[in-house]
C-alpha cells in the first residue's frame, strides 16, 4: 500500500502531528478520523469493528 493509492480500510499516521488515524470504508465511503496518539493507540483497531456494526451498506447487504 502506497501514501497514493490509499483505497480504504484503516490508514494509521502516527507521525503526523497530531498522530493521525483514518478508517474509509470500501462499502459505504464512510470515513472516520481519530486524532491524538491514545486515541489511536487506544481506538483505532476499533473502527472497523465498530464501523461494521453501523454500516448502511452491510445492513442493507444482511436484509437482501
Ligand atoms: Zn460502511
Amino acid at each position: 500500500m502506497t501514501a497514493t493509492g490509499w483505497v480504504g480500510g484503516l490508514t494509521i499516521r502516527p507521525n503526523l502531528r497530531p498522530p493521525t488515524a483514518d478508517y474509509l470504508c470500501t462499502r459505504c465511503w464512510h470515513h472516520q478520523r481519530l486524532t491524538g496518539r491514545d486515541a489511536i493507540r487506544y481506538g483505532a483497531r476499533d473502527l472497523p469493528i465498530t464501523h461494521r456494526a453501523v454500516c448502511p451498506a452491510l445492513s442493507k447487504e444482511r436484509t437482501t
